[in-house]
């Protein structure tokens, strides 16, 4: 019995230590471990290195960011998910880390994860002559659901730092359930005629924001809805894209 209440006395005087040094809350975003509090870090050293490894390599494709083989056509490229898009842009190659910070940004609306993921995604934006910035948009049920549409406050931000001017033009018209509880091969059919575009993208050059690409068919279908507006073109720009080949 004594020990018992010596263990937990030991306890809380090692846990209040850890409170002084670490203070409540201030956790990595990644592996939740505590991190060296700084309001501008944070993420631990082990997952700042972590992601590094998920950048999207050299030599994936230069258009759609897929993995192609030396000398082959990209499979991906000539996909239906692609026949809308002129080009892809994104930082990283979806896998653990980058899901975690996604998830940290997307599912607790943390603003501290905010500039993790818009600075690297204005590294990967390699071309900036655009009209607008065009958010995937949320069917109205699933935003009260959620309370915010992640891709729009990608979009604010990245407009901000661009100065290219942020226009909502896509409504989602039909609710489905979610992408990614959709099996791959059904997902095209899922957004099938699930966006449209009521105003005029007459000429406009438009950058697609979302947070990940998996199979492409949410992007596909937005950036077909915007080419049936009159857009002259549609590149999507993400957090992050699903490294693999298309089923064929
Ligand atoms: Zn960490
Ligand atoms: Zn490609």
């Amino acid at each position: 019995m004594a020990l018992r209440r010596f263990k937990d006395a030991a306890r809380r005087v090692y846990q209040r230590g850890l409170d002084l040094l670490y203070p409540r809350g201030a956790c990595c975003l990644i592996c939740g471990h505590p991190r060296l509090a700084s309001a501008q870090d944070c993420l631990c050293e082990a997952c700042r290195e972590a992601l590094k490894a998920y950048r999207v390599p050299p030599q994936a494709c230069e258009r759609c960011l897929s993995p192609v083989e030396k000398g082959k056509p990209c499979a991906f490229c000539r996909s239906e998910a692609m026949r809308s898009i002129e080009r892809v842009f994104s930082p990283y190659v979806y896998g653990s880390p980058v899901r975690s910070l996604i998830h940290a940004f997307k599912f607790t609306a943390c603003g501290e994860a905010l500039p993790l993921l818009v600075s690297p995604m204005l590294d990967s934006l390699k071309i900036r002559d655009f009209d607008c910035v065009t958010p995937v948009p949320l069917h109205p049920k699933r935003l009260r659901q959620r309370g915010f549409n992640q891709a729009l406050l990608l979009g604010q931000s990245l407009s901000k730092e661009t100065g290219i001017p942020l226009a909502p033009l896509l409504l989602r018209t039909r609710y489905r359930r979610p992408q990614s509880r959709t099996p791959l091969r059904s997902r095209a059919r899922n957004v099938q005629d699930a966006f449209s575009c009521p105003s005029s993208a007459k000429g406009l050059r438009v950058l697609l924001l979302d947070d990940v690409r998996t199979s492409g068919a949410t992007a596909g279908a937005c950036a077909k809805a915007l080419m049936a507006a009159g857009a002259q073109s549609v590149s999507l720009l993400t957090c992050s894209v699903v490294y693999r080949r298309p089923a064929r």
